[in-house]
């Protein structure tokens, strides 16, 4: 079995502030550690399953958080950026038989997270997807379903849990933490990585594999709205992009793959 885990740190068990989340930041450490930490039992999870090959994405900022060092060898180790339009997503093909993600966290527009925000905090307000709110799960969980590969675990904050098994309640999904406000009420990271561990374990189960296939819809209604009205400007003139109204564009495609193409660009 062959497994491929995308790793972000806004869900991580803890992290409250952006301080924890930026490398330059004293307060960074122990949070990039437990978020290492979250990606071994992960991993550790997946191997009791039968996982032969792992690959793993570090996802967050510039993609240098996680410290390989306490990773199982056999782990593959997507460090830093491309600029492919699979995004935090890199590298995902059909020869994958899951993907699980690990510390993702609420979408913009939502308030189950203090950091909860959508591809770029200072950017985007809300990004739509078929008039539905969507957040960095649903993205890639799409991009996932594209490259022909289920997605059978999440871990993050509780309201994003809530949108994935909503999704599709075969998901299993651990929750590290509940947002309220800006303060978040979090589990033990200890408690944290054992559930984790045991669940991506069972989540892996061949028939949970089956039940999570990504359905992709028949066709892809994008509406990103910008903070800043000169953003939506400048995203009006990418191919197909209509401007619906001063921080407000539109982007309808039936392919994927040029809605991620759009996001790259545009997001
Ligand atoms: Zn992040």
């Amino acid at each position: 079995m062959k497994i491929y885990i995308s790793a972000d740190i806004e869900g991580i068990a803890g992290v409250v502030d952006w301080k924890e989340t930026e490398k330059a930041e004293a307060d960074y450490k122990p949070y990039s550690a437990q978020m290492t930490r979250e990606v071994k039992a992960a991993c550790k999870g997946a191997i009791n399953a039968g996982a032969k090959e792992i690959w793993v994405k570090d996802a967050h900022g510039p993609g240098r958080n996680i410290d390989i060092d306490e990773l199982p060898k056999m782990v593959r180790l997507i460090r830093a950026w491309s600029e492919h339009p699979f995004s935090m997503m890199q590298e995902l093909d059909a020869s994958f038989d899951a993907a699980l993600m690990i510390g993702y966290h609420s979408g913009a527009g939502t308030d189950g997270n203090p950091l909860a925000h959508t591809f770029s905090s200072e950017k985007i307000a809300y990004l739509k997807v078929n008039d539905q709110l969507a957040d960095e799960f649903l993205i890639n969980t799409y991009t996932a379903g594209l490259a022909g590969v289920p997605v059978v675990f999440v871990s993050g904050d509780e309201t994003l849990c809530e949108s994935v098994v909503n999704f599709n309640s075969s998901i299993k999904a651990v929750a590290t933490k509940k947002g309220i406000s800006n303060s978040v009420i979090s589990i033990h990271p200890d408690e944290a990585t054992a559930r984790i561990k045991a669940a991506v374990q069972e989540a892996l189960d061949e028939p949970n594999r089956k039940l999570c296939k990504v359905n992709l819809p028949s066709g892809f209604k994008i509406e990103i709205n910008y903070i800043n009205h000169a953003q939506a400007y400048r995203a009006s003139f990418y191919p197909g992009v209509k401007q619906l109204n001063p921080n407000t564009v539109l982007f309808e495609t039936d392919d994927y793959f040029e809605a991620l193409r759009m996001f790259s660009f545009l997001l």
